[in-house]
């Protein structure tokens, strides 16, 4: 995603991948205390939840608790990112600048790998902080088993836009040990995650591993996860998600905003 900040910087750039003028790049002090500070909070309860571990079922329970904060997190970005992608617009309450900023990373999807890193993932971050303070609240009485399932799945979560930026830079721009993850599929390779850059980006939304991708989008299948459940919300609600037509930027006035057309009855 890409944020579309109005607020001035000296960080703007003319080329043929062109940056928005006025788009913030680099970290401000709020940034990194929203991601250092959830990051903290996050730290404190999967330490919580591993000082409450003290036998080999415990030790078991930990294992499986981790495995599946892994999958289900990428699961939980697909869905988020298939929302924002194809719902709402930039007026929409709460997650209008999220949605704004994916459309952004459409048109311009480079601006990513141009982004400092809690300049990049402390939009995602900023809604977890309270959810990690109340969960470390409520650790007490929480078993460790799910103190370190909210922890790994919250963390993994957050750091999937970062995930994301890994995946639309080049190999030599790669730290060898993310080149490694991305090959070996732990990580959302750029091959993957660049199958959901081509209109009407309609697949391919789960970016912390990409396990889910072919198994929600069933091939482009019109069976697949996302394009039932599109159905079923067009029918309770009436209103048809963007990835149904070609791309319609202009409620951003793009200039050269492509014609709307209809893809699918
Ligand atoms: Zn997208
Ligand atoms: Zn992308």
């Amino acid at each position: 995603m890409a944020e579309a900040s109005s607020s001035g910087s000296s960080e703007t750039r003319t080329s043929k991948r062109s940056i928005d003028e006025g788009e913030v790049l680099h970290s401000t002090f709020e940034h990194q205390a929203i991601v250092y500070g959830t990051t903290a909070l996050l730290s404190a309860l999967l330490v919580k939840g591993f000082s409450d571990v003290h036998d080999l079922p415990g030790t078991i329970g930990a294992a499986v608790a981790a495995l599946l904060a892994y999958y289900i997190s990428d699961f939980l970005t697909g869905i988020y990112h298939w929302g924002v992608d194809n719902y709402g617009d930039g007026d929409t309450p709460i997650v209008g600048s999220q949605i704004a900023a994916f459309q952004g990373h459409h048109q311009k999807p480079w601006t990513i790998t141009e982004r400092e890193f809690c300049n990049n993932v402390h939009k995602v971050f900023k809604p977890a902080l309270p959810f990690a303070a109340v969960c470390l609240l409520a650790s007490p009485w929480l078993p460790a088993p799910v103190e370190l399932f909210l922890s790994t799945a919250t963390f993994l979560t957050c750091m999937s836009q970062q995930f994301h930026a890994w995946s639309h830079m080049k190999k030599s721009q790669l730290h060898p040990i993310v080149d490694a993850l991305q090959g070996a599929g732990v990580l959302v390779s750029r091959k993957a995650h660049g199958a959901h850059h081509r209109a009407p980006f309609e697949g391919n939304y789960c970016i912390v591993s990409g396990f889910w991708n072919p198994i929600l989008d069933a091939g482009g299948s019109p069976d697949g996860f996302f394009r039932r459940l599109e159905r079923f919300v067009a029918d309770c609600t009436g209103v048809e998600p963007r990835c149904w037509y070609e791309p319609d930027y202009s409620w951003q006035e793009t200039p050269d905003a492509p014609l709307q057309g209809k893809l699918t009855p």
